[in-house]
């Protein structure tokens, strides 16, 4: 029964028939990001078109402008537009709404929850749909939020309160999500607990710290420079090691050789090794990145003698996104932005976030 009688199904005459696009027509460098006039989608059955205002970038528009491949890495289809983390206003929804109570109204600023699935399926009807066998990401796997536009499914967006900026609104769906899933939903990290957070200076990292030491953890962190340092203790980190010296010798002495009851690695080869090192006897890793290498060394025996546990965070869902979008609107959470670019200043944004120079996330504004 479709009951979408009180919601506009047709296009508004202020919405364009093409908008301006970053376009993926070939895989590489910043330089294939060409800006193209298109045309501005059109939402089908179920689905939203908003007009987009800021964008946030993560590793994954990186991975999807090279065409990363290999295993869990699904084939880009070009021409792609990516951008994963978006805030826009709803203009009007396609045909076939189903009629939910609370829609977002015309006009509304929203965020979009860029994990979708079947809504079928056993972890769909969960609230997992990054456990989905047909687990697609907004921005992609579909076009994202790098353009003026974007469809999205009705099913996905939440309302954004007028006090949040777009631009913080924006850090939100894909780093602060994940970090929750990781710190809390898989590690369950309690006042008690020594953790180590490695890349505390990147989007999910620094989430992460904020999550933890928010959980009342003490929160050991792992970070290239004095000033990303020095922003890793403001987040909560009590100790911040530097991530080009021995830091593994420095996480064991600071907890008297004990080690940390959870870490948290989204670095990937280059540090996996010693993460497990700095875990205390049945100490938890929780993986939710491997940004800087995908097939690392590792001792089997370091593992499973020391009762330690591997765990996979790639995604949070339903419960965690609302969870954290909460915590946001409400202040106790505080997105640290790095830099807002203007939507012209795409190729610079995204070289900035392949040179790990930033602490925090980097917005494109784009309207
Ligand atoms: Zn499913």
């Amino acid at each position: 029964m479709l009951k979408n009688d009180s919601i506009n199904t047709t296009k508004p005459n202020h919405v364009p028939d093409t908008m301006t696009a970053v376009v993926i027509k070939e895989h590489g460098g910043p330089e294939v990001l060409k800006y193209e006039s298109i045309a501005t989608p059109v939402p089908g059955l179920g689905e939203v078109l908003l007009k987009v205002e800021a964008t946030a970038l993560n590793h994954l528009d990186i991975f999807v402008r090279e065409g990363l491949k290999g295993p869990g890495v699904p084939e880009i289809t070009l021409p792609h537009i990516s951008g994963v983390d978006i805030v826009g206003t709803v203009e009007y929804y396609g045909k076939g709404l189903p009629g939910q109570k609370g829609e977002p109204a015309i006009g509304e600023r929203v965020i979009i929850n860029p994990a979708i699935g079947c809504n079928e399926c056993r972890f769909c009807r969960r609230g997992e749909p990054s456990m989905c066998h047909d687990y697609q990401i907004l921005g992609e796997h579909f076009w994202g939020g790098l353009a003026e536009y974007v469809v999205a499914p009705a099913r996905n967006i939440i309302p954004v309160p007028a006090h949040i900026p777009s631009e913080v609104a924006a850090a939100a769906p894909v780093v602060y999500t994940t970090a929750w899933r990781a710190v809390m939903t898989v590690a369950q990290v309690k006042p008690s607990d020594v953790v180590l957070v490695v890349g505390a200076s990147g989007g999910l990292g620094s989430a992460q710290v904020e999550i933890a030491a928010a959980a009342g953890a003490t929160v050991i962190g792992i970070a290239s420079t004095e000033e990303k340092r020095q922003k890793a203790r403001q987040k909560g980190a009590v100790a911040v090691f530097d991530s080009n010296g021995d830091w593994e010798a420095e996480v064991m002495e600071w907890t008297n050789g004990q080690g940390v009851s959870a870490a948290f690695d989204a670095v990937g080869a280059p540090t996996i090794r010693k993460s497990l090192r700095c875990l205390e006897m049945g100490g938890k890793i929780v993986l939710s990145g491997a940004t800087a290498g995908d097939s690392p060394d590792l001792s089997i025996r370091e593992i499973y003698q020391r009762h330690r546990q591997i765990l996979g965070a790639p995604m949070g869902n339903w419960e965690d996104f609302l969870q954290v979008t909460n915590l946001i609107w409400n202040g106790k959470l505080r997105p640290t932005i790095h830099k807002v670019y203007p939507f012209e200043e795409i190729a610079e944004a995204q070289r900035e976030l392949e040179e790990r120079k930033h602490f925090g996330k980097i917005v494109i504004k784009i309207s």
